[in-house]
């Protein structure tokens, strides 16, 4: 695979980013490391590891990024109050709930019930930062996003100024916080004389559609691969239409193709959350050469979809792969049973 002409330089994009409202809430640059044990390990490509997971806020994780410009979009709107909800172990919940403390902002959090709704991990994490939270018994997905919406008009009609993160607005506010970090690793691959063929992450949405962009507007070499934690039809348009979204946000004059957005659905297993023994390998493994820990929802399934394609010879010691550790660690304590059996 070759770079193609890039349409703004890195610097060029960074101040285009720096435009979009947005607020202070992580430790970035996050590092790049490189991973020579889980190299050698496999036998396969160079990895590096673009650590996601020290983004800083409450644990780390992808959504530091995403809400930068999502909560940066509220406080532009003078909102006091953000209403959020998906799953009961979300991440994103939890970020968001931290977030919220962190700036002294009221945050509603509405989570779906489910097989993890326990005071663990990531919902004893959204008590203690002092979120107003309820587990619904609404499905998550449109269902509970209209929820949420429904929410955000009572407290309005209380005297509250609510923002709803979630929705397809928020995703393309993510989209721009990823192409964020594409500017990141495009100075980092300088600095280490590193020009990867491949970036690997977990994503159905924002992060992988901003490192599409990113990558594609600054010519850069490398190319996302994302693996779905869940099964979603329409995730290939989701990204599509993020890193579209983005574009226009950023005044780029790009759009997604068809074949920019590579995306498998291969290593859900039974289905979101539910833990695959390919998983719970790659955990193991990434955690006994590097000392990192992946989780079980996401990146340990994004790991998995790496260490398989190494096995089956789609990545070879030719290739320099790049795997963004999207975070997403405090569920691996809602998941010590299955992941000790
Ligand atoms: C939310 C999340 C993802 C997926 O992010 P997208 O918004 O779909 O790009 C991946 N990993 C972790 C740990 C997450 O919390």
């Amino acid at each position: 695979m070759k770079s193609t002409n890039p349409i703004v330089t890195c610097e060029g994009l960074r101040e285009r980013i720096g435009h979009v409202p947005q607020v202070n809430l992580g430790h970035f640059p996050t590092p790049l490391e490189d991973c020579t044990r889980l190299s050698d390990k496999l036998g396969g490509p160079r990895i590096l590891i673009k650590r996601e997971d020290c983004s800083g806020l409450a644990f780390g994780g992808n959504k530091v990024r995403q809400l930068t410009f999502t909560i940066g979009e509220a406080v532009h709107l003078g909102a006091d109050t953000i209403v959020h909800g998906a799953a009961s172990q979300s991440n994103h919940c939890r970020q968001a709930a931290a977030a919220c403390a962190r700036l002294g902002l009221k945050c509603y959090l509405r989570l779906s019930r489910d097989h993890k709704s326990i005071v663990q991990g990531n919902l004893l994490l959204d008590h203690l930062s002092g979120a107003n939270v309820e587990v619904v018994d609404v499905p998550f997905g449109d269902e509970l996003h209209e929820f949420k919406e429904a929410l955000a008009e009572e407290l309005k009609a209380s005297g509250l100024k609510p923002y709803v993160v979630g929705g397809a607005h928020s995703t393309a506010l993510a989209a721009v916080g990823f192409t964020w970090c594409m500017t990141e690793i495009y100075q980092q691959q300088r600095t280490m004389g590193v020009d990867a063929d491949w970036i690997y992450v977990s994503s159905a949405g924002g992060t992988q559609a901003g490192l599409v962009l990113g990558s594609k507007a600054l010519g850069m070499k490398i190319k996302p691969f994302g693996i779905a934690p869940l099964r979603w039809d329409n995730r290939i348009e989701r990204i599509q239409q993020a890193g579209n979204a983005a574009a226009e946000i950023l005044n780029l004059d790009l759009v997604m193709d068809d074949d920019d957005v590579r995306n498998t659905d291969a290593f859900v297993g039974k289905g979101y959350g539910m833990l695959t023994p390919e998983c719970a390998e790659a955990i193991r493994i990434v955690a006994q050469t590097e000392g990192i820990f992946l989780d079980p929802v996401y990146s340990g399934k994004a790991m998995a979809g790496l260490i398989d394609h190494v096995r089956k010879e789609r990545l070879t010691s030719d290739d320099t792969v790049v795997f963004l550790h999207t975070g997403g660690t405090p569920q691996l304590f809602v998941y010590n049973e299955e992941l000790c059996a």
